[in-house]
């Protein structure tokens, strides 16, 4: 069975990187009927915070990529990684070495004298019919991974396609410090091994890692499972993703006004495709999802393309709903909705025009506030004319029938009456209303204001 995980390292905010990783990881194992598990990779104890662990799973959750085991802690497993430790002493696939810090120094600083790369000598690596030095006393050792001497250590990778490393390129890793804290690599092994991952799915930033891994496994006699590494996303200008230039946080696009279908199918599609389409949704996603069509080459976000898709979930989301999210983010702004119209039928007439919900938020907002329109929008169309218009009109709203035919007929008459064309009385009007010169059409506005705002704002 397939069994699939997302190990992110709580030192930050999801990023989008991240959130694609997990995504994708996720699809796999619901697309294969498979287990999903979430490990917490917290043990960069001085990086690793509470705070981020909280952030990784509430932004997993607005995702709505569940879980099926976990979350697991590393810091939590330590005993179990010791344990593993010692029966790799025990059986000689991993030894104690007592080069110290300035030792390894004055080794490397001699290598790189002589143009090599600068590695560990092996010194205290056990052979057939070597003698080892004698441990110095009141040195506690690290714990040094015997990495196969010879050979080569191959995998098909399931992105990137067959990577190839000769073992003399990898040296022995150090897997427990001097205080006997397993080291991040260990860790990872004896985690995938423990939880029976079939598919590794991550990052390519640790391609590295995994020729060492995929040893350490082996000489653990535990499975080894498929890779694959998805290539990095780049920002909307080309240059790699940073905090100071782009949103990078999952956090950022759900205060910035994007829903988390609009969202999820886009990521699906950084680095994914199913020939030509765009708009999915999450089963259907989940239905097409493999590995075979993952691009190796790195993905470029494209801020235009995720506006796109939103504005099209915005369409399709229930105006209710929408309603909800706007009150949150009106409220958030100090914005009373007591006694203003009805949420849901002011959001109904924008739900079609905007490509965000703070877009969205931004253009209710005017009908629960005291509008005052910019010097400038008042100069060019509140003139005399057009407020002895808005009274004239004013007069007639106030004993007309409240339906939108009803209110077309009433303006249609005054424009008649005045010698206006429409957009001369109706943008006045809407300036005068809600203090922007463009909105849905103008009856419906009325309609929804209702009357007593509408002649309230009209004096
Ligand atoms: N904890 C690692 C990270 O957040 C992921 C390790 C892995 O997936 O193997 O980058």
């Amino acid at each position: 069975p397939v069994r699939t995980r997302f190990a992110p390292s709580p030192t930050g905010y999801l990023h989008i990187g991240g959130a694609r990783t997990a995504l994708f990881a996720w699809a796999y194992a619901r697309h294969h009927g498979g287990k999903f598990v979430l490990r917490i990779e917290d043990t960069d104890v001085e990086r690793s915070t509470p705070e981020a662990v909280h952030v990784i799973i509430e932004g997993m959750k607005w995702l709505g990529l569940e879980h099926d085991e976990g979350p697991f802690y590393q810091m939590q497993r330590m005993e179990r990684y010791k344990e593993v430790l010692g029966e790799m002493l025990a059986a000689g696939t991993a030894y104690h070495c007592y080069t110290q810090p300035d030792e390894l120094e004055v080794i490397r600083e001699a290598q790189r004298a002589r143009g090599e790369k600068p590695r560990y000598d092996g010194r205290w690596r056990p052979e057939a019919g070597k003698t080892l030095p004698t441990a110095p006393a009141g040195v506690q050792p690290v714990v040094r991974f015997k990495n196969p001497a010879d050979g080569v250590v191959a995998w098909d990778d399931l992105v990137k396609g067959r990577i190839e490393i000769a073992n003399a390129e990898l040296d022995d890793l150090v897997i427990a410090r001097a205080d006997g804290t397993p080291t991040y690599n260990f860790c990872v092994v004896v985690d995938d091994w423990d939880m029976g991952i079939t598919q590794v799915i991550r990052g390519d930033d640790h391609v590295n890692n995994t020729p060492r891994q995929i040893n350490i496994l082996k000489a653990l006699g535990a499975p080894v499972p498929q890779y694959a590494h998805l290539s990095m996303i780049l920002g909307d200008d080309g240059l790699k993703l940073s905090k100071r230039r782009n949103s990078v946080a999952v956090t950022d696009f759900d205060a910035a006004g994007y829903l988390p279908e609009a969202f999820v199918n886009y990521l699906a599609r950084l680095g994914w495709s199913h020939g030509d389409d765009e708009i999915f949704s999450r089963e259907q996603f989940v239905e097409w999802f493999d590995l075979d069509h993952i691009t190796p080459s790195a993905a470029q976000f494209n801020t235009e393309k995720l506006r796109w898709l939103n504005a099209h979930y915005i369409k399709l989301t229930e105006p209710a709903v929408l309603a909800a999210d706007t009150a949150k983010r009106l409220a958030a702004r100090g914005v009373n909705l007591a006694g203003g119209p009805d949420l849901a039928a002011v959001v109904a007439l924008y739900r079609e025009r905007v490509a965000t919900l703070v877009e969205l938020a931004d253009s209710v907002e005017p009908y629960y506030l005291q509008v005052q329109p910019s010097a400038e929008l008042a100069a060019q169309h509140l003139t005399e004319a057009a407020q002895a218009a808005l009274l004239v009109l004013a007069g007639k709203l106030a004993t007309a029938a409240w339906d939108k035919a009803a209110l077309s007929a009433v303006i249609k008459e005054c424009c008649m009456e005045l010698g206006l064309k429409m957009p001369q009385l109706a943008i006045p009007l809407r300036v005068k209303l809600l203090g922007v010169a463009q909105t849905p059409a103008i009856d419906a506005v009325l309609e929804v204001l209702g009357r007593e705002a509408v002649l309230a704002r009209l004096k």
